[in-house]
C-alpha cells in the first residue's frame, strides 16, 4: 500500500547502476558519492547498493557524513573532502576515514591530530573551479611538506584528485592538462598515491582521459543522467527513486474554477481536481507551479496552480479518480512516469536538485 506521501528507493537499480558504468568506464575503483544523505535516497542503504555492484570506495562531503557510514557498520574506505575550520580530524583518523586535503594548513592540521596513527589523505588541487583545492602556485610547497610527513610515519598520501567545472570539453580538458601538470610535479617530488581520480559521473562517460585509476561516480549511480541531451534509458541507467502520494481529495467543478493560491489557473471547462498532498515543504518546486508534471490514471497531468507548501491540485479533466488513486510525481520514465529531469525542466534546475531536496516529511521505503 502507497503511503500517503513516500519517496520509494529500489536499492538493485542503485547496484545495477554501478555494475553498468562499472562496464563503459573500467577503472579499477570507483567511489560511489553518497554526500547529502545519497542525494536525498538514503546514504546508507545506498552505499551498501553501491558496494554490492563492485563500487570499493565511498565518498562523502564532511566527515560527519562519513562517521555516519561508519556508525552503521560500513567499514569499506570512505573519503570525505570538505572541511569547516574547527574540523573533527581525530575522530576521521580513528575511524579510517580518508581525507581530502585543500590547503597546506589543513594538510598540518591533519598530521598534528594524527595522535600516533597514520592520517590518509588525498591532494585535492584546483584546476580551475575555484571552489576548494590547492592552486597551482602553491602545490610544489604542499607536494614537499606531504612528502616529508609521509616519512615521518603521520600521514600517507592514497590519493591525489580534482573536480571538474563542466562547463564545455573544451575547458574540461584544460582542467585535465592543469591536473596532469600537478600528478607529474607530485611525481617528482616523490608522492606515489593508489588512487588519482579526476572525473565524475560526466567526464566518467564523456571524457575517457580524465578517468586515470578511478572515478567518483553520483548522479549516474541513483540513475540519473548529468547530460542535458541524453536520458537515463540512453545511458543504460535506471532512476533509483520514485517519489509518489495518494490523491487525499477530488472535486467535480464548473468551468472558470480558480485553483490554488493567487487563482493562476482556472478551469476550462467543467472538470475533476484531484488533490495531491506533496508540497514544497516535501521538496516539490514550487518554481514549478502550473508545469510540473504527474501521472495519475496512466497519463500524464500538469500541476494546476500554484504548488503550496503541502499540497498542489490537478485538473484531470474527465478522467475518473478516487480519494486514495495513485500519483506518481517523478520515477522512471521507462514504466511511463515523469522524470526527474522533467521537474527540473519545469523548476528551472537540474535533476540533482530535484531528488536531494526531498523533505524529512516523506517516507522513505527501500524496495529491492
Ligand atoms: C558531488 C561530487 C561528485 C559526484 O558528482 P556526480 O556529478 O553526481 O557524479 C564527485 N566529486 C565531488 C568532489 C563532488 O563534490
Amino acid at each position: 500500500m502507497t503511503a500517503f506521501r513516500e519517496a520509494v528507493i529500489d536499492l538493485d537499480a542503485v547496484t545495477r547502476n554501478i555494475r553498468t558504468l562499472r562496464k563503459v568506464i573500467g577503472t579499477p575503483h570507483v567511489i560511489a558519492v553518497v554526500k547529502a544523505d545519497g542525494y536525498g535516497h538514503g546514504a546508507v542503504p545506498v552505499a551498501r547498493a553501491a558496494l554490492a555492484g563492485g563500487a570499493d570506495w565511498l565518498g562523502t562531503a564532511d566527515i560527519q557524513e562519513a562517521l555516519a557510514l561508519r556508525t552503521a557498520g560500513i567499514d569499506s574506505p570512505i573519503l570525505c573532502w570538505l572541511h569547516p575550520d574547527g574540523a573533527d580530524f581525530a575522530a576521521a583518523i580513528r575511524a579510517g576515514v580518508d581525507l581530502g586535503v585543500s590547503s597546506a594548513a589543513q594538510l598540518q592540521q591533519i598530521a598534528d591530530a594524527a595522535g600516533g596513527g597514520t592520517a590518509h589523505v588525498h591532494l585535492k588541487l584546483d584546476t580551475g573551479l575555484s571552489r576548494n583545492g590547492v592552486v597551482e602556485e602553491d602545490w610544489a610547497h604542499l607536494f614537499r611538506r606531504a612528502t616529508d610527513l609521509e616519512k615521518s610515519g603521520v600521514l600517507r598520501v592514497r590519493g591525489i584528485f580534482s573536480h571538474l567545472s563542466n562547463t564545455s570539453p573544451s575547458d574540461d580538458r584544460a582542467a585535465l592538462a592543469v591536473f596532469n601538470r600537478g600528478l607529474a610535479l607530485a611525481n617528482a617530488e616523490g608522492l606515489r598515491p593508489g588512487l588519482v581520480h579526476l572525473a565524475a559521473t560526466a567526464a566518467a562517460i564523456d571524457l575517457p582521459d580524465a578517468r586515470f585509476n578511478t572515478v567518483r561516480i553520483g548522479i549516474g549511480m541513483y540513475g540519473l543522467s548529468p547530460f542535458d541531451d541524453r536520458s537515463s534509458a540512453d545511458l543504460g541507467l535506471t532512476p533509483a527513486m520514485t517519489l509518489r502520494g495518494r490523491i487525499a481529495a477530488v472535486r467535480r467543478v464548473p468551468a472558470g474554477t480558480g485553483v490554488s493560491y493567487s487563482y493562476t489557473y482556472r478551469t476550462a471547462d467543467e472538470s475533476t481536481l484531484a488533490l495531491v498532498p506533496l508540497g514544497y515543504a516535501d521538496g516539490v518546486p514550487r518554481q514549478a507551479s502550473g508545469a510540473g508534471p504527474v501521472l495519475i490514471a496512466g497519463r500524464q497531468f500538469p500541476v494546476a496552480g500554484r504548488v503550496a507548501m503541502d499540497q498542489f491540485v490537478v485538473d484531470v479533466g474527465d478522467t475518473a479518480v478516487a480519494v486514495g488513486d495513485d500519483v506518481i510525481l517523478f520515477g522512471d520514465p521507462a514504466v511511463g512516469a515523469p522524470g526527474a529531469s522533467d521537474w527540473a525542466a519545469a523548476a528551472g534546475t537540474i535533476n540533482y536538485d530535484i531528488v536531494t531536496r526531498i523533505g524529512a516529511r516523506v517516507e522513505r521505503r527501500y524496495s529491492e
